[in-house]
C-alpha cells in the first residue's frame, strides 16, 4: 500500500500564503486588489546589500560554505547583537539559516514527540502550532490578549507550565497582532523559569528592529540566566526588505548547537553564499535604510489605525510593533475568515482572518501595513463601504 507518514496527516500551513495565490489570481483576471495580507516589506531590498550578493557572485562565490555559515557573517550577526543589546554572542554559537523559520523547525523538531508540550501564542504565526503537530508533541496556547496590549502575561504562561512542558514559545514584536511585551512582563516571565529549570525558550525575534514611540526592544539575549537554553530567532526578511532571499540566523545554547548544524547538514546543507555576503552587508553597513523604512511604516500605522477605528463595529489598538493592525471585528456582525473572504472577493481587499493565526484569534482580521499609504487609504475607503453596505 502507498503509505505516507502519518505525521503528515497533522502538518498545518501559513494561509496567508493561500491569501496571496487568490488575490494574484484575482488581479490577473483583471480586479483591482489592495494586498494588506501579505507579511512583507514593501520596499526594495536595500542596494548596497543587494550589490553585495552581486559582487559575491562576480568574485566566484559559487560553492558549498560551512553549514553553519562563514564566519564573517556569524561575527556581524554577533556584532549587530552587542550594538543592540549590549550581549555577547560567540560567533561559534549562531547559526545562519534559510530563513527565520527554519529556527523554528529546527527547534519544535528537537523538543517535539508524542507526550511533550510545547507552548506557543495565541494568536501566533501559525507554523508554531503546526510544527508542534508535526511532531506528536501536545501544543499547549498561551492566549494573546487584546486587554493586555497584545502583550503575553508572564502569569498565564507560567501557569500553563507542567511537567511534560519542554519548550515555551514567545514572540515580541508579535505576528499578527503587532503586540510588544513590556520589560517587566519579560523580566517576570524570566525570573518563573528560574523553577522550572529543564524547559527550553524558543525567542522569535524577527521583528525585534520594528518598534515605534521610542519602544525599546527587550531582547531574551539580555538575560544570562536562561542564556543556557534560550533559542534566540532573527533574520534579514523584516528587518532588511529581504522576505525572498531566505536569510535568517539564530543563537544556541552550546549543548544545542551540534544538533542544529546535523539538522542543517541533513537538510539545506547552507544558505546560498551569495546571500550570506548580502547579509554581511545588511548587518555591517549603515542602518538608515532600516531607520526610514520604520519612518514610513510609522506614518501608515497612525493611517491604518485611525482609518480602521472609524469603520462601522471596528476598533483597533495602536500597534507598538512590527507592520501589523489587529482590529476587533467583532461588532460588525461578521465571523472573522467570513469578513476576511468576503473584503477579497467582493471589495477588493486582502486581509487575513484572526482564527488563522489561533483559536484566540476569532473576532479579529491581520491588516498588514507593508503597503502604500494610497493604497491603505483605498482599501480603508472600500472596507468602510463594504461595511456599510452589508450591515
Ligand atoms: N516569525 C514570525 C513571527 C513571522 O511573522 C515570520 C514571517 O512572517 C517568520 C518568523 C518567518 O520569517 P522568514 O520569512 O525569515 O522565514
Amino acid at each position: 500500500m502507498f503509505r505516507t507518514v502519518s505525521n503528515f496527516d497533522r502538518i498545518g500551513e501559513e494561509n496567508a500564503f493561500a491569501v496571496l495565490a487568490r488575490a494574484t489570481e484575482l488581479a490577473s483576471q483583471g480586479r483591482d486588489i489592495v494586498n494588506l495580507g501579505i507579511g512583507q516589506p514593501d520596499f526594495p531590498t536595500p542596494p548596497h546589500v543587494a550589490e553585495a550578493a552581486a559582487k559575491a557572485i562576480r568574485d566566484g562565490h559559487h560553492g558549498y560554505t560551512p553549514a553553519t555559515g562563514i564566519l564573517p557573517l556569524r561575527e556581524a550577526v554577533s556584532g549587530d547583537l552587542h550594538r543592540r543589546f549590549g550581549v555577547s554572542v560567540d560567533p561559534g554559537s549562531v547559526m545562519v539559516v534559510p530563513g527565520g523559520k527554519v529556527t523554528m523547525f529546527a527547534a519544535i523538531l528537537m523538543f517535539g514527540e508524542p507526550g511533550a508540550e510545547i507552548l506557543y501564542p495565541d494568536p501566533g504565526f501559525p507554523i508554531y502550532r503546526s510544527m508542534i503537530e508535526y511532531t506528536g508533541a501536545t501544543p499547549i496556547p498561551i492566549p494573546i490578549r487584546e486587554e493586555n496590549g497584545f502583550a503575553f502575561s508572564a502569569e498565564e504562561a507560567l501557569s500553563l507550565i507542567g511537567p511534560k512542558t519542554r519548550l515555551v514559545i514567545i514572540n515580541s514584536p508579535a505576528n499578527p497582532t503587532g503586540g510588544v511585551t513590556p520589560k517587566a512582563e519579560i523580566d517576570a516571565l524570566v525570573a518563573g523559569l528560574a523553577k522550572h529549570p529543564d524547559v527550553a525558550i524558543l525567542s522569535d525575534e524577527i521583528y525585534g528592529t520594528m518598534t515605534y514611540d521610542g519602544e525599546q526592544h527587550v531582547s531574551l539575549l539580555s538575560y544570562p540566566e536562561i542564556r543556557d537554553r534560550l533559542i534566540y530567532l532573527d533574520g534579514a526578511s523584516k528587518t532588511y526588505a529581504m522576505t525572498g532571499w531566505r536569510l535568517g540566523w539564530s543563537v544556541w545554547p552550546a549543548r544545542l548547537y551540534d544538533m542544529a548544524r546535523k539538522l542543517a547538514v541533513n537538510s539545506f546543507s547552507c544558505v546560498n553564499a551569495p546571500t550570506q555576503f548580502a547579509g554581511i552587508a545588511a548587518l555591517n553597513g549603515p542602518q538608515d535604510c532600516v531607520a526610514e523604512m520604520m519612518a514610513a511604516f510609522d506614518k501608515r500605522r497612525t493611517l491604518v489605525t485611525e482609518g480602521l477605528n472609524r469603520l462601522p463595529g471596528v476598533s483597533c489598538i495602536v500597534p507598538k510593533g512590527a507592520f501589523y493592525a489587529f482590529p476587533n471585528i467583532s461588532q460588525t456582525g461578521w465571523k472573522a475568515k467570513k469578513l476576511a473572504s468576503a473584503l477579497l472577493e467582493e471589495a477588493g481587499v486582502a486581509t487575513i482572518g484572526g482564527p488563522d493565526f489561533g483559536v484566540h484569534g476569532e473576532g479579529y482580521i491581520r491588516v498588514s501595513y507593508a503597503n502604500s499609504a494610497e493604497n491603505i487609504a483605498r482599501a480603508l475607503d472600500r472596507m468602510g463601504s463594504f461595511l456599510a453596505d452589508r450591515k
